[in-house]
């Protein structure tokens, strides 16, 4: 499994305090970077990052696999968000619910991406109402509420929609116009009211803004240049692989709960006797 760098939202490099850089699995390090944009969205500022992929002895190895991070509480909202896209996360405070008085304030967190041989007894917890913590993460109750689940995946279009919303870029759209958010590198999403899609090249990124540019254009401002058949082409395709990709926003997850806790209980049996 590979690591790659740990961004903020401005693809900023996230460094460590000793200044090396921190990295984590590409999903984690994908997901992190529309959460950050959905904090900055929401007026609450980067997040602060304590750890991500690391060995810190007070994490009980739940950071090897790349799939975990600790950051700063930014408020008990910022952790529903976080839940809102799919990421179990819970904030550890010291001398309370399981976390020793000598530990140190933080969120910790974790998204099921598939990286999580170290850690995703955490997850299943989540699900059945725990913290994380102790033997098999079932040591203490969960404090906060559980949505509906969403995959990581998921998790980073409901944020992007979630942006949109907050900053206001979908309030010229309501025509159900697609809408195109693009990343740092010049690619992006394209976000239909049905689905979203990825748009992988910057030349198609280019080709789909200069549609909806055209589309939006104002007969009082400077004329824009006619769009080529190309591009046009180009705009189809991605609007009609966004709505055929089309799935609910939400998904409800059909958790066999009894199985679930029998899972627990045997990983559980079997670590005892180790
Ligand atoms: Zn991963």
């Amino acid at each position: 499994m590979a690591f790659v760098p740990v961004t903020d939202s401005l693809g900023n490099p996230v460094l460590a305090s000793n200044g090396t850089q921190r990295v984590a699995c590409t999903h984690l390090a994908e997901w992190l970077v529309a959460y950050d944009a959905l904090q900055v969205a929401r007026g609450r500022g980067h997040v602060t990052y304590y750890q991500t992929m690391g060995g810190a002895d007070a994490s009980a190895g739940t950071h090897n696999c790349g799939s975990a991070w600790d950051m700063a509480w930014m408020g008990d909202a910022a952790i529903m968000d976080a839940r809102e896209m799919g990421a179990a996360q819970w904030h550890r405070i010291p001398g309370r619910n399981g976390w020793p008085s000598s530990g140190a304030d933080h969120c910790h967190g974790l998204i099921r991406c598939g990286d999580n041989g170290c850690n995703d007894y955490q997850y299943a917890a989540w699900l059945l109402g725990y913290n994380g913590l102790g033997l098999n993460g079932v040591g203490a109750g969960d404090l906060l509420p559980r949505p509906n689940i969403r995959t990581w995946q998921q998790g980073v279009t409901w944020a992007h929609a979630e942006i949109a919303r907050i900053t206001g870029t979908d309030t010229t759209t309501e025509d159900d116009m697609p809408r195109l958010l693009l990343d740092t590198n010049g690619t992006g999403r394209l976000i239909t009211a049905e689905g979203t899609i990825a748009v992988a090249s910057v030349a198609d990124a280019k080709a789909i803004r200069r549609i909806l540019t055209a589309a939006e254009w104002d007969p009082n401002s400077a004329p824009v240049d006619k769009v080529a058949a190309s591009e046009v082409d180009v705009y189809d395709r991605h609007v009609r692989a966004a709505r055929g990709a089309a799935g609910p926003a939400t998904v409800t997850a059909n958790i066999d709960y009894a199985a679930l806790a029998k899972a627990v209980n045997d990983d559980a049996a079997k670590r005892m006797e180790n």
